[in-house]
């Protein structure tokens, strides 16, 4: 069956709209959400903002991704068929081989609300329903398969997701001129390395660990010294849910290993590849005691024996410099002890960039076997591609940190190109028809990037200036800083400048932004030395020496000759994110908008409050304000006399005027009043201004 938006009048009581532009109140929040109730409460769990799409979790299976489905939505006009992640993937993919132009397909929402699911969904559209020849069908698994191999080690099980993607990606789906899927290329953003060394309880560290652990082979275990219980790893026992009854370990490793396999890796990097993950969780367990002197030694070196021996280093020499640190003087080179909390801190830091860097590695790893060999360079010129990003939404906690301020800003700019494109692109399409623009009001959050990220001035710069100031840096002096230099600012408040009081407290380390979204409060602890990231020179010198060829590609002894300090954590955020919106802005837009309904991963559980909040950090009502300030609704003058032609008798059955003329004399005898529609005088479009009328048509048809 057929289920069209536009829908019967009880239809539309039961099931809601399926498009918020239709909704009368669309400036009503409580209206936005009893809609997305409606459909929720009837397993519909999309609903458009025109072109956006708005995605609500099921957390559960609703059998709406099979191949029928696939196979429905293929090559139909947008609106022809109910909302659907297949119907955007779709018509990106048509656009893109009609127009040879590029596209991208954002999706944003927070943790838990289907991200991932849905850029899988996109994914498998694409592999199942695009042209393929038998030659380029390796290109294809890869880039199916590099998505398991991805999510083992970059997902981890949080409270709020089982599989919780712990970094953001891009990934480009490149096409030829024949729409074959040909290759890609994945970018990753901010992978969480804090987590390899530390879990919240009720947390996991990234799967791969697990998984290797569950479902390696005897040999390798043997091989890498790791025993198969994870609660003998202090990295991975923290958290104390090391088995997860969602989660089979095991069977995820037959799938990994797999994919490893037709992703091109040899035994070799394999090889390579799990000594540095053992050798992790060896680190983890390397114990240290203190001295007479508060200096720290580790009484015992039988984990630092296996590290040496995966890593490929000294194990005297990795001795020393867990527990040393070497300072240069003016002439020399001392080396002086570490106290037993900076051991921890190195140990832990090490255990970080290894992985850290290792990840990085493994995506470029990917990528040049995601690069299609065989296309020559005539092709190249025609290749097209689709973008997908999958990036953390807008994170709001009781406790906000250096992660979140990166996040939310990231999101700043996000807001701040759809707002931009949506306005750009309403305005083009009223020029282009010859139909009257009226300007619409809406906030530039271009005033909170300019706050966040400005040379010199914005909160990344003082920062930054924190970090690199001789002299007791804290992250106390770093909120003084910005007091003094951002103080004043419209959308920035401290307990000290503090805006219109009667608010929520911030306190005493915390700084407060207004983002376009809401207000948020920052804990500025720990933000000197997230930016920073620090490894100490000693540790870095022995990375580079290692034979394990992974680790000597990822620590590069141009680092150290380098004296100059490699960018900060935030600076080089900063600038990824600058060189993403430059992908962005060249490629055409499709959103999609994923919800929570609820906290407790349950299916048919629709937590109003929840969903309400997400709405807002999801920058929806300004999206339907902008979409619905002109005309609430717009059709080719084909597909709206297709539906509605046996309205009128002089259209009926067979038109055979320009489509143009034959919605003119359907109107004309339907009686629609001059302010209720316009015509686009390109003759492609018709323009409806209020829900009612088309409703009446509607209706009309519906009872025809
Ligand atoms: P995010 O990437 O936004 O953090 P995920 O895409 O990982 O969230 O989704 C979290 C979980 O919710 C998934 O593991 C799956 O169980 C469930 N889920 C998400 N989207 C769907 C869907 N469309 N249908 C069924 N279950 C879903
Ligand atoms: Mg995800």
């Amino acid at each position: 069956i057929r289920l069209h938006m536009e829908g019967t009048l009880t239809a539309r009581d039961k099931v809601g709209v399926q498009d918020f532009v239709l909704l009368d109140a669309y400036t009503s929040e409580s209206a936005f959400v009893d809609n997305l109730r409606k459909r929720f409460s009837e397993n519909l769990i999309y609903t458009y903002i025109g072109t956006l799409l708005v995605s609500v979790n099921p957390y559960q299976e609703l059998g709406i991704y099979t191949m029928s489905q696939m196979e429905l939505y293929q090559g139909v006009n947008f609106f022809e068929l109910p909302p659907h992640v297949y119907a955007i993937a779709d018509n990106a993919y048509r656009m893109m081989c009609s127009e040879l132009n590029n596209h991208f397909i954002l999706i944003s929402g927070e943790s838990g609300a289907g991200k991932t699911e849905a850029s899988k969904k996109i994914l498998q559209y694409f592999a199942v329903t695009c042209p393929m020849t038998q030659s380029l069908q390796i290109a294809r698994d890869r880039l199916l398969l590099s998505n398991p191999v991805l999510e083992a080690f970059g997902n981890a099980k949080t409270l709020r997701n089982d599989n919780s993607s712990r970094f953001g990606k891009y990934m480009d789906i490149q096409f030829d001129f024949q729409g074959i899927p040909v290759g890609g290329h994945i970018i990753s953003y901010l992978i969480e390395k804090s987590r390899v060394v530390y879990q919240n309880h009720g947390e996991r560290n990234f799967h791969i660990f697990y998984q290797l652990l569950a479902g390696g082979e005897e040999e390798r275990l043997a091989y890498l010294g790791l025993e198969r219980d994870p609660q003998l790893y202090k990295y991975l026992s923290q958290g104390h849910c090391a088995k997860e009854s969602s989660i089979n370990d095991k069977n995820d490793w037959k799938t990994v290993s797999n994919a490893f396999s037709v992703i091109d890796f040899t035994e070799g990097d394999l090889e390579n590849l799990f000594g540095i993950i053992a050798s992790v969780l060896h680190l983890g367990n390397v114990g240290f005691e203190g001295d007479d002197q508060g200096c720290a030694t580790i009484p015992d070196t039988h984990e630092i024996k296996w590290i040496a021996k995966l890593l490929g280093v000294h194990s005297s020499i990795l001795l020393e410099a867990l527990t040393h640190r070497k300072i240069e003087a003016k002439t020399e080179e001392v080396i002086c002890p570490l106290t037993l909390e900076l051991s921890v801190y190195a140990r832990d830091a090490m255990a970080k960039a290894v992985y850290g860097r290792t990840f990085t590695w493994l995506v470029n790893k990917i990528n040049s076997s995601l690069v299609n060999k065989g296309i020559n360079t005539i092709d190249f010129t025609k290749k097209t591609v689709i973008g997908l990003l999958d990036i953390y939404g807008f994170e709001v906690f009781d406790k906000n940190g250096f992660e979140q301020f990166c996040i939310n800003y990231c999101n700043e700019k996000l807001q701040q190109l759809l707002i931009e494109r949506t306005l750009k692109a309403e305005q083009t399409e009223y020029e282009m028809e010859g139909i009257e623009w009226e300007p619409i009001q809406y906030f530039n959050n271009k005033i909170i990037c300019d706050l966040v990220e400005e040379r010199h001035k914005g909160i990344i710069s003082i920062l930054d200036e924190e970090c690199i100031r001789p002299g007791p840096a804290t992250d106390l002096s770093f909120l003084e800083k910005l007091e003094e230099k951002v103080g004043k600012h419209a959308h920035f408040e401290t307990r000290k400048l503090a805006g219109p009081k009667g608010r929520k407290r911030i306190g005493w380390m915390e700084f407060r932004l207004l983002h376009y979204a809401g207000e948020v409060t920052y804990c500025t602890k720990g933000f000197l030395e997230k930016n920073n990231d620090l490894l100490y020179r000693h540790l870095k010198e022995v990375l580079c020496k290692s034979t394990n060829s992974i680790l000597r590609e990822c620590f590069l002894v141009a680092e150290l000759e380098n004296r100059r300090r490699p960018p900060t954590v935030g600076t080089q955020f900063k600038n990824s994110l600058s060189s993403l919106l430059e992908i962005l802005i060249s490629k055409e837009p499709s959103y999609i908008r994923c919800i929570k309904p609820n906290e407790r991963k349950e299916p048919s559980k629709f937590d109003d409050f929840l969903v309400r909040h997400q709405i807002k950090y999801l920058g929806l009502m300004e999206h339907l304000r902008v979409r619905r300030a002109g005309f609430a609704y717009r059709r080719k003058y084909e597909h709206f006399l297709q539906r509605y032609k046996s309205l009128c008798p002089d259209t009926w059955p067979h038109w055979c005027g320009p489509p143009a003329e034959g919605v003119e004399r359907l109107i004309k005898y339907i009686g629609y009043k001059p302010e209720e529609y316009k015509l686009g005088n390109s003759r492609t479009k018709i323009f409806i201004r209020f829900p009612r009328t088309l409703f009446a048509t509607e209706d009309a048809f519906e009872f025809s």
